[in-house]
C-alpha cells in the first residue's frame, strides 16, 4: 500500500526515551534486576523500544502498592463521584492524545491505523465513560426478612485485581479490564502482553497526569511465565481477570484455586458464521469475510468456520475468494491499508503451519496463504472443501484463515455449529425474522450476531460458553465480577 504516515512528534519522543520503565505506586521504576526486553514492529521486524521486564520482585512491589492504595490509601476514602470524575478525566486525556495512542498500537501490533481510529480507541474510551457512570449507581438491596430482622446487602470491591491482557487489541483490552475495576473501587496491577506493551505504558503517563492516587493502577509489562505467573500466585491478589489462550486460562484457574482467587476468563474460540438459505448474499458474503479477516483474524470471536447452504456454496466461495484477492495488505501506518501483518514471527509461524496442515489434510486452498520477505504478513486465506474433522475446522488458528463448509439443513448446521469445545461468538445471516430468533436461541455462544459480526459495546456483556471462558465483561454484568456481596443482618 501507499506512503506511511508521519509519526506524531510525541510518538517519536516516546520511542526515543531510553528505556521504558514500570509504572508502580504512581512512579516510574526500573525492574529490580535491570532486565529489559525488546518490542518489535511486526510490519518491518525492527526493534521499536526496550522495555523493563517485570519479574516476581517487581510484581511484589506493585501488589504492595495496590494493597496499600486499597486498604489505607486515598482510594479507599475517595467518594464514588470523585472516582467517576477521575475516570472521565482519563478519558479526556485519551481523547486529547488519540492519535498518539492510535499510532503506538499500530506500530506495536501492526493493525491498520484506520481500525485504531474507528474501532479500538473509541471502544476503549467508551469503557471509561460507561463505567464512570456506574461508579455512582451501584446499590444493594434491603430485605425485610421478618418483623424481628431485616437485612441489607452491600456490593463491596473485590480488592486488588491482577489483569493479564493479550496483544490483539492492546489499548482496548486494557480499558475493558481497567474501567469496571475502577468503577467498583478496586485497585489494579495490569500486565500487558510482552508483544505490545507500548500503549499501556503511555496510558501510565496519562494516569499520572490525571492525578490518580498512587498505587491505584500499576502497569507491569513482562512475560506470562514470570510476571503473569507471579501475579496469579500472589496471595494478596484477590482476583485475576485474564484474556488469552484457553490453555493458559485453564492453568490460571487451577493455580487460582490454591488461594481461591476470583477469576474471570475470556478465552479462545472457533466461532461459526452461518449463512441461512434466506440470507441476502450481498450483505452476508462481505459480512462473513470481515467476520474472519478483521484485525488480521487475530480476534478471539473471529468467525473462522463459515457454513454455507449447499446450493449457494459455489457462488459464495467464488465471491469470498474475490474479496480475499482484493484486500490491501500493508504497513498499518498507511491510511489505505486494510490488513496489516500478524503480531509476531511466532504468530506468523503458527498460522502458516495451520495453512500447511489444511492442505495436507485435503482442504482446497482457494485464495491466500502467501507470506512476504518483509514483515510478518499472511495473505487472507480461504479454504474450500473443508470437512469437520480437519484440524483447520477444529482448532483456533488466530489468523486470517477461514474454513468454509457446505450444509444441507438448518437443524444439521445448528448441530455442527455447536459441536465445538468453544462457545464465544456465532454469526447468522438471514432475512427471516423467525429463523433469526429460533437459530439464535439454539446456538451455544456468549454473543450471537444477526446480520452483523464482531460488534461490541461497553453496555453489552461479552464472554464465552464452554471452554471460551467464565464470566462476562462489559455491561452491568462486569460489575458483579468485581464485587463481593456482603449481607448485613439487623436484629430489631
Ligand atoms: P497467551 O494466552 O499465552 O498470552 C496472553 C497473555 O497471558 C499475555 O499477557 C501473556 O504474557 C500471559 N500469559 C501467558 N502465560 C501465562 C501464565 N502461565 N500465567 C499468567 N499469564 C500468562 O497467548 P499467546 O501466546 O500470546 O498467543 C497464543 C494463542 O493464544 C494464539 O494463537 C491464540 O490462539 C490465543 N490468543 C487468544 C486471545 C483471545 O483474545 N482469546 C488473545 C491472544 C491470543
Amino acid at each position: 500500500t501507499g506512503e506511511t504516515l508521519k509519526l506524531h512528534p510525541k510518538v517519536r519522543d516516546f520511542l526515543k526515551e531510553e528505556k521504558k520503565k514500570l509504572f508502580i505506586d504512581g512512579g516510574w521504576h526500573e525492574s529490580a534486576d535491570g532486565q529489559t526486553f525488546e518490542t518489535i514492529n511486526p510490519a518491518t521486524g525492527e526493534v521499536l523500544a526496550h522495555v523493563h521486564e517485570a519479574r516476581e520482585k517487581d510484581i511484589d512491589r506493585a501488589v504492595e502498592a495496590a494493597v496499600k492504595a486499597f486498604e489505607e490509601g486515598s482510594w479507599s476514602k475517595i467518594s464514588a463521584s470523585d472516582r467517576s470524575k477521575l475516570m472521565h478525566k482519563l478519558a479526556d486525556l485519551m481523547e486529547r492524545d488519540f492519535e498518539i495512542l492510535a499510532q503506538l498500537d499500530t506500530l506495536d501490533n501492526g493493525k491498520p491505523i484506520q481500525e485504531m481510529r474507528n474501532a479500538d480507541l473509541p471502544g476503549a474510551i467508551d469503557q471509561l465513560r460507561y463505567f464512570a457512570g456506574w461508579a455512582t449507581k451501584m446499590t444493594g438491596q434491603t430485605i425485610p426478612v421478618s418483623k424481628s430482622f431485616f437485612n441489607y446487602t452491600r456490593h463491596e470491591p473485590v480488592g486488588v485485581v491482577g489483569q493479564i491482557i493479550p496483544w490483539n487489541f492492546p489499548i482496548m483490552m486494557a480499558l475493558w479490564k481497567i474501567a469496571p475495576a475502577l468503577a467498583t473501587g478496586c485497585t489494579i496491577i495490569l500486565k500487558p502482553a510482552e508483544q505490545t506493551p507500548l500503549s499501556a505504558l503511555y496510558l501510565g503517563k496519562l494516569i499520572e497526569e490525571a492525578e490518580f492516587p498512587k498505587g491505584v493502577i500499576n502497569i507491569v509489562p513482562g512475560f506470562g511465565k514470570s510476571a503473569g505467573d507471579a501475579l496469579v500466585k500472589h496471595p494478596k491478589v484477590n482476583k485475576i481477570a485474564f484474556t488469552g489462550s484457553t490453555g493458559v486460562g485453564k492453568a490460571i484457574m487451577k493455580e487460582a484455586a490454591n488461594t481461591m482467587k476470583r477469576v474471570t476468563l475470556e478465552l479462545g474460540g472457533k466461532s461459526p458464521n452461518i449463512i441461512l438459505p434466506d440470507a441476502d448474499l450481498d450483505k452476508a458474503i462481505p459480512g462473513v469475510f470481515s467476520g474472519i479477516m478483521a484485525n488480521q483474524g487475530e480476534v478471539c470471536c473471529a468467525g473462522s468456520r463459515a457454513y454455507i447452504p449447499e446450493h449457494m456454496y459455489d457462488e459464495v466461495m467464488a465471491r469470498l475468494a474475490d474479496y480475499a484477492k482484493n484486500v490491501k495488505l500493508g504497513n498499518g501506518l498507511s491510511e489505505d491499508t486494510e490488513m496489516g501483518p500478524l503480531v509476531s514471527k511466532r504468530q506468523q509461524d503458527i498460522v502458516t503451519s495451520y495453512i500447511q496442515k489444511g492442505i495436507e489434510e485435503g482442504a482446497n486452498l482457494l485464495a491466500g496463504g502467501e507470506t512476504f520477505d518483509k514483515g510478518y504478513f499472511v495473505a487472507p486465506t480461504v479454504f474450500s472443501q473443508v470437512e469437520e474433522h480437519m484440524t483447520i475446522a477444529q482448532e483456533e488458528i488466530f489468523g486470517p484463515v477461514v474454513a468454509c463448509m457446505p450444509y444441507k439443513t438448518i437443524d444439521e448446521v445448528i448441530e455442527r455449529a455447536n459441536n465445538s469445545p468453544y462457545g464465544l461468538g456465532a454469526g447468522l445471516w438471514t432475512e427471516n425474522l423467525k429463523n433469526a430468533h429460533v437459530v439464535a436461541d439454539k446456538l451455544k455462544a456468549g454473543s450471537v450476531w444477526v446480520n452483523c459480526y464482531n460488534l461490541t459495546n461497553a453496555a453489552v456483556p461479552f464472554g464465552g460458553y464452554k471452554q471460551s471462558g467464565i464470566g462476562r465483561e462489559m455491561g452491568s454484568y462486569a460489575l458483579e465480577n468485581y464485587t463481593e456481596v456482603k449481607s448485613v443482618w439487623i436484629n430489631l
